[in-house]
C-alpha cells in the first residue's frame, strides 16, 4: 500500500539527463522543480550550468515551471527563481500536499499535464503520489543533506532498487 506512493513514475541521474521531448510525448506541459539537490547542490546559491540549460530547453518548448522547495532559506530560493525567472514556493512542507496544489494553480495546468522531479523518495515521491501527479526521482547532486534527510537516506537506498524496477528511465546517460 505504502510502496504504491512512494514509486516514482520515471527516474534519472540528473535532471539534465531527463530527456524533454519524451516529457512532451507524456503531454506534459508543467514541471514542479524542487531545489536542493535537484537543481543546485543542498544549500548553494548558485546554479550549475546543466540545471540552467535545462530549464531553458523546458521554457524553450513551452512547459511551464514552479520551484517547490522545503527549505525556508527564503532569499536563497528567490535568488535562484530569480536568476531562473521562475515562481518559487519555499517552506513547503513536503510531502503535505498543499503547496503542490498551489504549485499546481501557479502553473494553471490540470493535474494530468504535471510532473514533479525531485531527489526525495519520501518527501518529492511521495508527496506527488499523494496529490496524484507524476514524479520523476532523480539522484541527489551531493551527499550533503538534513540531519533528518541523512537518516531518511539509508532507508531509500534499501528500497529505491526494488521501487526502480519497471519504472520508465528519462535519461540519455544509461546508470
Ligand atoms: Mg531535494
Amino acid at each position: 500500500m505504502l510502496y504504491r506512493y512512494l514509486k516514482p513514475f520515471g527516474y534519472a541521474i540528473n535532471i539534465s539527463d531527463i530527456d524533454v521531448p519524451r516529457l512532451l510525448g507524456y503531454n506534459i506541459r508543467g514541471v514542479i522543480l524542487d531545489i536542493d539537490n535537484t537543481l543546485v547542490p543542498w544549500g548553494s546559491w548558485n546554479i550549475p550550468e546543466d540545471s540552467l540549460r535545462f530549464v531553458q530547453s523546458l521554457k524553450r518548448v513551452g512547459i511551464r515551471c514552479c520551484l517547490l522547495s522545503n527549505t525556508d532559506d527564503r532569499a536563497r530560493a528567490l535568488s535562484i527563481g530569480r536568476e531562473l525567472d521562475l515562481p518559487v514556493i519555499t517552506n513547503a512542507f513536503k510531502p503535505l500536499p498543499f503547496k503542490f496544489l498551489k504549485a499546481i494553480m501557479i502553473l494553471g495546468l490540470k493535474k494530468e499535464d504535471v510532473v514533479s522531479i525531485g531527489d526525495q523518495l519520501f518527501m518529492d515521491v511521495f508527496g506527488s503520489n499523494l496529490v496524484g501527479i507524476r514524479c520523476i526521482l532523480v539522484k541527489p547532486l551531493t551527499d550533503r543533506d538534513f540531519f533528518s534527510t541523512r537518516i531518511l537516506r539509508i532507508l531509500e537506498r534499501r528500497l529505491i532498487p526494488r521501487l526502480l524496477k519497471e519504472v520508465e528511465y528519462f535519461g540519455d546517460i544509461r546508470p
